[in-house]
């Protein structure tokens, strides 16, 4: 006889993400139920993530993820089968296990990342409570709470058309609830799209990857400043912080940072942070240096009255995060699961920044599908903040609209904690 919480059978499958790029949906099968999970995929990626598994050649430009569905179909399905759902470090560990590279590249994070969130999934479903109650179980989080949305308005690198060196602006509300920082994110907003009409014409209101404007300007306090213009304008004044993500590996080029017409050195770059966080309501700034300079954002945690949040510096790794606490760089952790490959291995990531007193900012990519897992996995993780672009592209949306359900079940919100 088949258990309830058995595996009996897996199915991974092409679909596209928010880019129009193939990727992975993988579905559990487990004796009572099932679950599924899609896989999103980055853009401005880090050079220590795991490995993306492409097919290569002429199809879909290279981006064919067939060699990763047939990983699944015919190598991890197999193995599974016959393994209780719910044991989720199990699971992981067999993953890592069958791949034996340091960084997935044998089968594939995509796949991986594919199998380990269905399971869970999957494994939640079968339980018949919500997905973050679940994760909490993982991860003996039980106080749950309701992480402060980062809204991504004006995009910017490699996510946009536009020639702004800062990938991302963020606008990161201060209100007493999630449905109320909604608000505050989309008033503010819709008055940027509309001021950038005015100002720019019509196709400044087109957006980039992550549903953020890409307006026709190049300097990162030409958008810090409209943006705190719509802030006031919707009646918003006091009531968000700003927050950065320069992702500069992307702008690293021969020993220098290239930003707004100039190229500085590590040190210049400081000067540049330190001028900007004076001027204006900066709370946190990621990805302020190149991936490899551990020392240059230590010195700037050190120096800085801010969050410092590590993205390719990290990937979710946990030795890289361990080098980080050692050396004092950071003190925030962006985590993103498809940057290590499995539920199990971000958890420990989180685990480790928590008890080193980082923040967790849980991530979507720029490359985005509606599957909303990374809200729930926010919530039981025990994150205080979570990025999912703008209030724009229901790929984004889907985060934010899942936390407003969560919300509205009684999980109570982080709020502001400073
Ligand atoms: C990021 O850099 O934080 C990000 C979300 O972008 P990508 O998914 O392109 O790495
Ligand atoms: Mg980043």
């Amino acid at each position: 006889m088949v258990r309830k919480y058995e595996i009996i059978g897996l199915d991974a499958r092409q679909v596209f993400d928010s880019r129009g790029n193939p990727t992975i949906e993988c579905t559990v099968n487990v004796g009572k139920g099932a679950g599924s999970a899609r896989v999103p995929s980055g853009a401005s990626t880090g050079k220590h993530e795991a490995i993306e598994l492409r097919d290569g050649g002429k199809e879909y430009n290279g981006k064919g993820v067939s060699k990763a569905i047939a990983n699944i179909n015919k190598i991890i399905a197999p193995q599974l089968i016959g393994m209780d759902v719910r044991g989720q470090e199990e699971i992981d560990k067999i993953l890592i296990e069958l791949d034996g590279t340091p960084n997935k590249s044998r089968l594939g994070a995509n796949a991986t990342t594919a199998v380990s969130l269905a399971c869970c999934r999957a494994a939640a479903n079968a339980k018949q409570i919500g997905l973050y109650h679940h994760i909490g179980s993982i991860s003996h989080e039980w106080e749950f709470k309701v992480p402060v949305p980062f809204f991504n308005i004006i995009n910017g690198g490699v996510h946009s058309g536009s020639k702004l060196a800062v990938q991302e602006f963020m606008l990161a509300p201060k209100t007493k609830s999630f449905a109320k920082a909604m608000e505050v994110g989309v008033e503010v907003y819709h008055e940027l799209g509309e001021m950038l009409k005015k100002k720019y014409g019509k196709s400044a209101t087109n957006v980039g990857d992550e549903g953020g404007f890409a307006p026709p300007i190049s300097k990162t306090e030409e958008a810090i400043k409209l943006i705190l213009k719509a802030v006031k304008a919707s009646g918003h004044e006091d009531e968000a912080y700003l927050s950065l993500d320069v992702a500069a590996s992307e702008i690293f080029k021969k020993g220098k940072y290239h930003i707004d017409g100039k190229a500085l050195s590590a040190d210049g770059l400081l000067k540049f942070y330190e001028k900007l966080i004076q001027n204006y309501p900066i709370m946190n700034i990621e990805d302020p240096f190149y991936e490899e300079d551990f020392k240059e954002f230590a010195k700037m945690t050190d120096a800085m009255d801010i969050q410092v949040t590590g993205d390719d510096i990290f990937v979710t790794n946990v030795e890289r995060i361990k080098h980080g606490i050692q050396v004092r760089a950071c003190n925030a952790l962006l985590l993103k699961v498809n940057q290590i490959g499995t539920l199990t291995e971000a958890i420990q990531a989180a685990k480790m920044a928590q008890q080193s007193d980082y923040r967790i900012m849980v991530s979507h990519r720029s490359g985005e599908t509606s599957d909303p897992f990374i809200a729930d996995l926010a919530v039981g993780i025990g994150a205080e903040q979570i990025k999912s672009g703008a209030p724009c592209r229901s790929e984004r949306l889907a985060k934010y609209n899942r936390l407003l359900e969560i919300e509205r079940e009684g999980v109570s919100y982080v709020g502001w904690f400073q």
